[in-house]
């Protein structure tokens, strides 16, 4: 029995992945479940699969939900705030840790389960391009395995061997071809994207995700974001990494050899597949998505990803090549300019423009300690939250 943690439990991911724990009764004893204030769904959850301890990060609502487990005899232990979720990832019994929470609030216990040598099977990319190097230097240090939970990464992942310290090219590799949707708002007149709603934003045509990666993948800085997280997961150059538009998700990415082999992963566009290859990874166990189709499928189409159109993904190419300090950036000036579009305060398209001001005006020094990637996103975010209210002037 492998013990789990799942932080994020109560979002696209978490749930995703207690689907298919639940398929698989016989692998998985769930020993943490974390939420940020979604009582109602954690309690269902801790009643379906009774972990040691439930952590809510509001206060409030970690005492409605301790009042809940209590009255129905579940013997769960609630814990609350920001620093039980580093608890919750490093519980000895936890070998396996799902990093499933949004954004830079991932960074801390994600990294904690890295550094206690957790098996962590990454979904939040946020923590990864943050503390790149640092994140990597304490998995290679603590002997964690790292586990892609992207579908892009995961797919890359199953289309390579072991790497040894020759890296890519001592196992032949040529590029990384990372595919894209292209997003609600591939075929839209670039004019017309001033007047798209949050909800148009979040109307993903192939994948059910939460609102902020959907927000992500709509300005396509979800790639940039996967562009900055395949260089350090593969230790890859940024020009090794190539992006092609692939509207029906089918291929999930791929892999060019130095003979003109191409290995691509696919599958129908469910997150439960790489969710179930992470979790029983070397081995394989079903993961309740249907077989894929091809025949239905009908045709698999590719187009070049324009940079001009989606100006979030040569910017997430740009922090890519500058490195750790440009990343941390743009990460922190992305959340800030997602929520305040899903907020109704700024026009889809001043997002690149947003992320693209604070990489000007910060003070690009690479950083060397975990305080100083704080520092770096506190920096983004403050030069961000000031331009939000400029515009809002
Ligand atoms: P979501 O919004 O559906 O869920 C987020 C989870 O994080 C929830 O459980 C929430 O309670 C928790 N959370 C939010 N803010 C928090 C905070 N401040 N502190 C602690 N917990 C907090 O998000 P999602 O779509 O499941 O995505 C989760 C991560 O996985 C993201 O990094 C995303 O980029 C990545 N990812 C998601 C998908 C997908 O299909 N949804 C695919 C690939 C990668
Ligand atoms: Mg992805």
């Amino acid at each position: 029995m492998i013990g789990l943690t799942v932080l994020g439990a109560t979002g696209s991911v978490g749930v995703s992945t207690l689907d298919v724990v639940a398929r698989n009764p016989d692998r998985f004893r769930v020993v943490a479940l974390t939420a940020n204030h979604n009582h109602a769904r954690l309690a269902e959850q801790c009643l379906a699969f009774r972990p040691e301890i439930a952590v809510m990060v509001d206060a409030g609502a970690a005492t409605v939900l301790r009042e809940r487990l209590a009255a129905s005899g579940c013997p769960t232990e609630v814990l609350h705030g920001a620093p039980a979720l580093a608890e919750a990832a490093t519980l000895p019994g936890a070998d396996a840790v799902m990093a499933a929470i949004v954004g830079a609030a991932g960074l801390l216990p994600t990294l904690a389960a890295a550094k206690a040598g957790k098996r962590v099977l990454l979904a939040n990319k946020e923590a990864l391009v943050m503390s790149g190097r640092l994140f990597m230097q304490a998995v290679h240090a603590s002997g964690a395995v790292l586990l892609p939970i992207d579908s892009e990464h995961n797919a890359v992942f199953q289309c390579l061997p072991p790497i040894d310290s020759a890296g890519l090219d001592g196992v032949g590799v040529r590029r990384i071809v990372l595919t894209a949707s292209g997003g609600p708002f591939r075929e839209t007149p670039t004019e017309a994207l001033d007047r798209v709603t949050p909800e148009q934003a979040c109307a993903h045509p192939n994948w059910s995700m939460g609102r902020k990666i959907s927000v992500d993948s709509a300005t396509m800085m979800n790639k940039g974001l996967e562009v900055i997280e395949a260089c350090w997961l593969f230790d890859a150059a940024p020009d090794r990494v190539e992006v092609v538009v692939h509207p029906q998700s089918v291929i999930h990415s791929m892999v060019e050899y130095a003979d003109g082999s191409v290995l691509a992963q696919m599958g129908n566009p469910d997150m439960r597949t790489p969710i179930a290859h992470a979790l029983a990874w070397p081995e394989r166990i079903g993961s309740g998505v249907p077989a894929l189709d091809l025949v239905s499928t009908g045709r698999l189409d590719f187009e070049y990803a324009d940079p001009e159109r989606f100006p979030c993904l040569a910017l997430g190419f740009a922090a890519a090549r500058s490195g750790s300090a440009a990343s941390a950036v743009l990460n922190a000036a992305n959340e800030v300019a997602v929520a305040a579009f899903l907020d109704g305060r700024i026009r889809f398209p001043r997002i690149p423009d947003l992320i693209g001001g604070a990489l000007e005006g910060a003070d690009l020094n690479e950083p060397a300690s975990l305080d100083d990637v704080l520092a770096l996103d506190e920096m983004g975010r403050r030069l961000a939250r000031e331009a939000v209210a400029r515009l809002a002037r």
